[in-house]
């Protein structure tokens, strides 16, 4: 036997548990265990082929077994198994990944003591902890000054990122995001306040931390980040920090940060569960060093189908300003080559080793990326409706026409694959909850005959519930287009949205 730690997206598929046991001498043994004991992962793990797949990364102990054996890894019984998918929400030629650290600074020439900007009375007043400590002194103030962050997203993580940036006096903070502040985002966005929802957040970002600290420079750009324009709004910037929620925004953070050199920031949250690292510095590894290619869409939640703590960005975004202020500051030990992973509930943080992968397609030795790409293609994302109208009629259906059908006696079986939770804030009415992960083990509740309709919160996870029940012989099964949170928007208005 030896315990599988069990990350937080694929719990639904373990009964809810962090740990379990599994028997086997080897990694791969233990994995076919596991997956014969709680099948519900195998299709997690696994791609078609039987081949583990690349967004799953597995440690023993602390190690990247990637660069092992692999599967033939042995296991004793006192070992720790841990598997690692990538949540959701980083050369040119020869000009390489660039120094990290102080780097752009430093190659600026800022780093004479002379050419670094001088503090006024008031900023020497106002850092005056930071003064007194021997690690950042008047120096460190200074490079702190001369500086330039830029934040991806203003959300959840960019809020406390970029307030304490700001407070700790890094000169010249970029924002970068173009959505408006809604209820929902208050929970954790800490930057925006309750007056300024419908307000852009760049707006809100800016008389927050204008407030916070009159000293630092805000630069807005109110653009989505694209593959146009991403290399040059990141050129200006000394360090990067990775705030975004979406994979394909990931990889476009990723790999401008490689291509132009700039040392990323990174953390990414998920429930209870956050991921901190420094990518793309010198000799360092990327994000696609960890994980080379994304899960393909849906597979893993996004925060808002799968939630998230509201305190847990606040930890992972302030370990980002952390070790953005470290580079900066050329102080410590940066998280380079290390991969922190911490459990809110469990309150741990761990830390595993992770390598530059010589074969990494934009870092590695021979790297064929050498220009920005089509991410969202990269990341299985196509645009608008690219399936024939007939398959998406039989397979799918709208909350108006599924009101229409159910007004008219229609023999539908309504069922909703969210979890109790969600069901306790609204749900439609003679639905019966079978959350996803007990789906397989319930579906003899159910009659392959019955004309069946499945939902979730937005459509992704009652998707993979109706593909599910197809594949073991349902025959009419629809997926309820946009979820509970469409039916709500144009059936049900009096219910709330979450
Ligand atoms: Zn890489």
């Amino acid at each position: 036997m030896a315990k599988i730690l069990i990350p937080t997206p694929l719990r639904p598929y373990t009964d809810k548990q962090d740990a379990v046991d599994a028997t086997g001498a080897t990694v791969g043994e233990l994995l076919a265990d596991l997956t014969k004991r709680h099948a519900g992962l195998k299709a997690h793990l696994y791609n078609e082929q039987g081949k583990l797949r690349s967004f799953v990364n597995v440690y023993v102990n602390d190690e990247d077994i990637r660069y092992l054996q692999k599967e033939q890894t042995p296991v004793g019984t006192s070992d720790t198994v841990s598997i690692i998918p990538s949540v959701a929400g980083g050369v040119g030629e020869e000009k390489g990944y660039g120094p990290f650290s102080t780097a752009a600074v430093a190659e600026k020439g800022a780093y004479t003591l002379s050419s670094l900007p001088e503090l006024t009375n008031d900023e020497i007043k106002r850092y005056s902890r930071h003064l007194i400590m021997p690690e950042v002194g008047v120096e460190g103030q200074r490079k702190l000054k001369a500086a330039k962050v830029l934040c991806i997203g203003a959300g959840g993580l960019g809020s406390p990122a970029a307030m304490y940036l700001a407070a700790a006096g890094v000169g010249t903070l970029g924002l970068v995001d173009f959505d408006v502040v809604d209820f929902s985002n208050l929970q954790r966005q800490i930057l925006h306040g309750t007056p300024d929802v419908g307000r852009s957040k760049l707006a809100s970002a800016r008389d927050r931390l204008n407030a916070l600290n009159p000293n630092v420079t805000i630069e807005s750009h109110e653009i989505a980040l694209s593959s146009q324009n991403a290399l040059e709004l990141f050129e200006p910037y000394d360090v990067i920090l990775d705030g975004t929620d979406n994979f394909p925004t990931r990889y476009l953070v990723n790999d401008a940060c490689v291509l132009l050199g700039k040392p990323n920031a990174y953390g990414s949250i998920f429930r209870f569960e956050g991921q901190a690292s420094v990518f793309a510095t010198k000799g360092g590894p990327c994000y696609r060093c960890l994980y080379p290619e994304p899960p393909p869409p849906g597979l893993v939640p996004s925060c808002a189908e799968g939630g998230v703590l509201g305190v847990l960005p606040g930890i992972i975004g302030v370990i980002q300003a952390t070790e953005a202020l470290k580079l900066i500051m050329n102080v410590g030990e940066p998280l380079i080559g290390r991969f922190l992973i911490f459990d809110a509930l469990r309150m741990k943080f761990r830390e595993l080793k992770l390598r530059k992968e010589p074969d990494c397609p934009v870092c590695g030795t021979h790297a064929t990326i050498k220009q920005l790409i089509d991410y969202e293609q990269f990341c299985g994302i196509t645009p608008a409706a690219p399936e024939p109208v007939a398959v998406n009629k039989a397979t799918e259906i709208t909350s108006v026409e599924l009101k229409q059908r159910l007004d008219r006696g229609d023999a539908l079986r309504i069922v909703d694959v969210r979890e109790p939770n969600e069901y306790q804030i609204n749900r439609i009415p003679g639905s019966v909850l079978i959350p996803l992960g007990d789906v397989p083990k319930r579906q003899n509740e159910l009659d392959p005959n019955d004309e069946i309709v499945v939902h979730c919160k937005m459509g992704t996870r009652s998707a993979k519930a109706a593909d599910f029940l197809r594949s073991v012989g349902f025959k009419r099964v629809l997926n309820l287009k946009g979820g509970i949170l469409d039916w709500v928007e144009k059936v049900d208005p009096s219910q709330p949205k979450y």
